[in-house]
């Protein structure tokens, strides 16, 4: 290590910063969050800094650096462009056994300002020793977005009950055993969704013993249609934080590679008319996993709220009052839609989209055929490469024109993503003739033309 790391209380403590340009700016305001009493000395300044002194949040002097600025300061920054100015600050702080930090001179340094991510009380610091800044700074943004915003206030939360927690367990395994489950259960899911009040009233009870607090939580995620990029921050916290996971066909094989490491997998089928694990059986398995006190992650292709009978899944567990949270997914449509360069709404050409399934019940569609072969509008059929050629031929005889522009959505975001355009009246042929691999998805609709001029996606790939 070449330097220690440690976290110092500067409240209102005297801190000098020498320079008063836009990067002593963003010093001066790093060094304002934790409180600092703070003297700048520069000639001229920025128009930021000049405003924190009216605003009397520093004091600023303005004239030239003297050496007898260096007095009783706890710390010391150097941001100006002069060299011997900075090296003189250096050694001036170092004789007198202040810390000092001077901007991008790490030789000039006895102690650096890492990358933070704040979230107070808890701050994580990153520093690379002054060697590769810029990478410090990506390994901040990758934590900052991994590490929900709420984390503060649940810290604040438990600081709130250390000493109930304390005198409660006299044992230090008891407690941290307390810990460990307020912070990866339904207490810490409660202060991510912004229910503190919900959160501190879950704990009291927990620390009473007068809730069961072994009951499990279900997380009902959606997927997104294949990229594992397309996830959102919750999904992802989600399915590593779950002991168990169940999952469906359409969960692409990249998405399934980012769940916990140690947990559980249970399959739970969903082929098109062969379902490994029938609906209500699925629904009754959230039940007993959560009972036995289980977090479960149902992880679900696109959005669980479309077409994805999530509601049903939740419906069961609200009815058996088991706690759960609904994550939304990048639907089918719009990651099939956007990877393609087919936007669903243009102002020449759609002001509205629909999603329909395509599902056959009986050889048919139950579609309000009439409503959906109009001008001026997208639709987007889900589940219907078998139906392709009923919901061809209903459109048209409900009014659609044959050459209305299509396009067939093949394993939409994923490496194997493919595109066939037609016209309705051909879609028929298409379906005949290709070989398609599901899962495909439908687009009807003029939006389907600006792909000649917008497709960037499979664009790109090698041939
Ligand atoms: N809840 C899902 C949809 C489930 S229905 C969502 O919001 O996307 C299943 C249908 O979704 C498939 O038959 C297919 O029509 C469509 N679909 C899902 N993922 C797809 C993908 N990567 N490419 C093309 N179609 C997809």
């Amino acid at each position: 290590m070449n330097y220690f790391p440690i976290f110092i209380d500067i409240t209102q403590k005297s801190c000098l910063v020498v320079g008063g340009g836009d990067i002593a700016y963003r010093k001066i305001n790093l060094l304002l969050k934790a409180n600092a009493q703070i003297t700048c000395v520069s000639p001229a300044c920025c128009d930021g800094v000049i405003q924190l002194a009216k605003d009397n949040k520093i004091n600023l002097l303005t004239k030239a650096f003297e050496a007898s600025d260096v007095t009783t300061q706890m710390l010391i920054v150097s941001a100006t462009d002069d060299a011997a100015l900075n090296t003189q600050v250096s050694e001036l702080a170092k004789t007198a056994n202040i810390p000092v930090n001077v901007v991008d001179s790490p030789d000039l340094c006895s102690f650096v300002m890492p990358s933070i991510v704040d979230r107070s009380p808890i701050v994580i610091a990153i520093s690379s020793a002054g060697k590769a800044p810029v990478l410090a700074r990506l390994i901040r943004a990758k934590l900052e977005s991994s590490i929900p915003n709420a984390y503060g206030k649940l810290a604040t939360l438990a600081g709130n009950f250390r000493g109930q927690v304390k005198a409660k367990f006299s044992h230090i395994e008891d407690r941290r055993y307390f810990w460990e489950k307020a912070f990866s259960g339904v207490v810490a899911e409660k202060v991510f969704a912004g229910k503190v009040e919900e959160a501190q009233a879950d704990l009291q009870a927990q620390l009473d013993g007068s809730t069961d607090s072994d009951i499990g939580e279900v997380y009902l995620v959606g997927g997104g249609p294949g990229d594992p990029d397309l996830l959102t921050f919750k999904a992802l916290r989600l399915m590593q934080q779950a002991d168990v996971i169940l999952y469906d066909r359409l969960v692409s094989d990249e998405v399934m590679e980012l769940v916990r490491r140690d947990a559980e997998l249970i399959y739970v089928g969903k082929e098109r008319d062969n379902h490994s694990v029938p609906q209500d059986g699925i629904n009754q398995l959230l039940v007993d996993l959560a009972r036995q006190g289980r977090r479960v992650c149902r992880l679900k292709g696109g959005d669980p709220f479309i077409f994805g009978r999530g509601g049903e899944e939740i419906e069961t567990l609200a009815e058996n009052n088991i706690p759960f949270q609904v994550v939304p997914g990048i639907t089918a449509a719009s990651g099939c839609s956007t990877y393609s360069g087919i936007p669903l709404t243009h102002r020449d050409y759609s002001q509205s989209c629909r999603f329909v399934t395509g599902h056959l019940k009986d050889g048919s569609m139950n579609l309000p055929w009439s409503e959906l072969a109009v001008e001026q509008q997208t639709i987007v059929f889900y589940m219907a490469l078998k139906g392709a050629q009923h919901l061809s031929e209903q459109l048209q005889a409900h009014g659609m024109r044959g050459d209305m522009p299509v396009a067939l959505v093949e394993k939409g975001t994923t490496p194997e993503h493919k595109v066939h355009t037609t016209s309705l009246a051909q879609l028929p042929d298409l379906v005949a003739n290709e070989t398609i691999h599901a899962p495909t998805l439908i687009i009807v609709g003029e939006v389907v033309k600006l792909r000649e001029k917008l497709n960037w996606f499979d664009a790109k790939k090698p041939s």
